[in-house]
């Protein structure tokens, strides 16, 4: 959905939800872009960069994601997965959730927030 609105802001054009799904498969097939597992009702998808990892956190509450650009806390796990059995291509990806600043704050203030909106990404 998301992807049909920015193509008719940017481009003026309005793909069908079927374009941009075989557009995305083919994306996904040529290792361009990977689908990000947010446990959601909508499928995720970001940039692959070779070497980049792919950690986020979840906000529970409205659902704003945010990568972390923090050395991987599972490198060493991933390094072992090479040595010891023997696996090449190790990849991961590491999803946090907890309550965002925001979030926490109306939460102590006794605001309740509409539960989770549209999930807004931050990169
Ligand atoms: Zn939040």
């Amino acid at each position: 959905m998301e992807i049909q609105l920015q193509a008719f802001e940017n481009g003026g054009v309005h793909p069908d939800y079927a374009t941009v799904f075989r557009m995305i498969l083919l994306l996904e097939r040529l290792q361009i872009v990977h689908k990000v597992n947010l446990k959601r009702s909508c499928s995720y998808y970001e940039l692959s960069y070779p070497g980049k990892d792919y950690d986020h956190v979840v906000c529970v509450d409205c659902g704003k994601v945010q990568f972390l650009n923090w050395p991987s806390p599972v490198a060493e796990t991933e390094r072992r997965l090479a040595e010891e059995l023997g696996f090449t291509e190790v990849q991961h990806s590491l999803e946090f959730f907890g309550r965002c600043p925001e979030c926490s704050e109306a939460f102590n203030s006794g605001v309740s927030v509409p539960g989770p909106a549209e999930p807004q990404v931050q990169l």
